[in-house]
């Protein structure tokens, strides 16, 4: 009884996640190359040039976020040197922690409270007394 027969053995496993990367790899590959055929080699935030070797720290940032939306016209696309796509990407969670600070774990706190609940009936005059 080969009870294991119908699990993936280590082997296959593997050769699946790598075929994954390989793949992962090569669509990453296509786009950079695409994108820097359809750009010029400057980065789009600092103007810097890039030649030759240079060109290695051109990336390919997409303005979406969305590493699998890449329109042949490359709508999504904008080359970033290192530094400019790092900061991009910064610039970006900074801008989620500030949407979710709309409601911050203090304020929730502070409204849940019970000094809060007190401090508001306290505060409010009986009217007939
Ligand atoms: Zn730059
Ligand atoms: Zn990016």
């Amino acid at each position: 009884m080969a009870k294991s027969h119908r699990k993936l053995s280590e082997d296959e496993q593997n050769r699946i996640v790598a075929k994954m990367l390989k793949e992962q790899k090569e669509r990453q590959g296509g786009y950079r190359e695409q994108a820097l055929k359809l750009f010029p080699w400057v980065c789009a935030r600092c103007m810097r040039e890039f030649e030759g070797k240079n060109v290695r720290e051109l990336t390919v940032h997409h303005i979406d976020h969305n590493h699998d939306n890449n329109p042949a016209d490359g709508s999504n696309w904008e080359l970033l040197c290192l530094y400019c796509h790092d900061h991009e990407h910064t610039r970006s969670i900074q801008e989620d922690r500030a949407d979710v600070s709309h409601s911050s774990p203090e304020e929730e706190l502070l409204s849940h409270s019970p000094f809060a609940a007190l401090a508001d009936r306290f505060g409010k005059k009986p009217e007939n007394q």
